[in-house]
């Protein structure tokens, strides 16, 4: 993707963000977890969050009313992977939250995780022999990465061919997302009906999403519509690589080019002065 098709940069914009996001009362900062604060590593559990993202975080919850880190990965992999108790945590899209320390699971996952080891034994029947693919099980779905086949995009068609002959669409999704497709229980449940809960829980006059996949896009729409709404002052930040897709690009206010920016920009807003 070529950086003509990017918003401008969000350290080039902090005055503006800091008096936009502190200046107006709660305020809540939400962040994506890999490919945000961590570089994208394989296999996945290799990913670490950056120390200084950390670093950031943890002195942003005294400045922030709620500063949230929402994932694809489950919500209790989420805080062990950024490893800080303060934070709100949603995992897995939306279908699992850990606020205060109390895990919460939407009743669409507990009835896919019912029917997922079924689900799980046929997949790897008919996907376990390709070469290059890696069958992640999660608690209540699948992920099937194809990021060290040796032809992602015919691999990518292989998957998608046998995923939709053989999930049950009435209780499961096909997600795709960087080099996966996702096998996640179907419920009207995504990362931006998880920040909008949020939002409205909180009471939140202003917000700051950081994100940089597919699955994001949904965040930053439910901020942009809470905008437009003038119920909310927002902004969405698109951490973008060689292999953002250009929907999370054009779905963004602005951006920043690495997991080292992210650390800056949530340094800056730590040294901001209270307002
Ligand atoms: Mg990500």
């Amino acid at each position: 993707m070529s950086s003509a098709h990017l918003p401008p940069n969000a350290l080039t914009r902090l005055p503006a963000l800091r008096r936009r996001l502190l200046g107006q009362r709660p305020c809540g900062l939400f962040t994506d977890i890999d490919g945000t604060l961590s570089d994208i590593a394989w296999p996945p559990e290799r990913a670490v969050v950056s120390a200084a993202c950390r670093r950031g975080l943890e002195r942003l919850v005294d400045r922030f009313d709620l500063v949230a880190a929402v994932s694809g990965r489950s919500a209790p992999e989420a805080r062990e992977m950024v490893g800080l108790d303060d934070l709100t945590y949603i995992g897995l899209h939306g279908l699992e939250e850990i606020a205060s320390g109390h895990l919460r699971v939407a009743k669409a996952a507990k009835r896919a995780a019912t029917i997922l080891p079924a689900l799980v034994a046929q997949v790897v029947g008919r996907l376990g022999c390709l070469p290059g693919l890696y069958l992640e099980r999660k608690t209540y779905g699948l992920a099937v990465h194809f990021r060290t086949a040796e032809n992602p995009q015919a691999a990518r068609q292989a998957v998608l061919a046998v995923l939709s002959s053989t999930v049950d669409a009435a209780v499961f999704d096909l997600v795709e997302g960087r080099k996966v497709v996702e096998v996640r229980p179907r419920a009207r449940i995504d990362k931006g009906t998880a920040v909008r809960r949020l939002i409205r829980r909180h009471g939140l006059k202003a917000a700051i999403y950081l994100g940089d996949d597919i699955t994001d896009v949904d965040a930053f729409r439910a901020i942009q519509q809470l905008k437009r709404r003038e119920t909310l002052d927002g902004m969405a930040i698109v951490v973008a690589s060689q292999e953002t897709p250009p929907e999370v690009s054009a779905a963004a206010d602005l951006s920043l080019d690495s997991v080292d920016q992210v650390a800056c920009l949530l340094e800056s807003l730590a040294q901001a002065r209270r307002l």
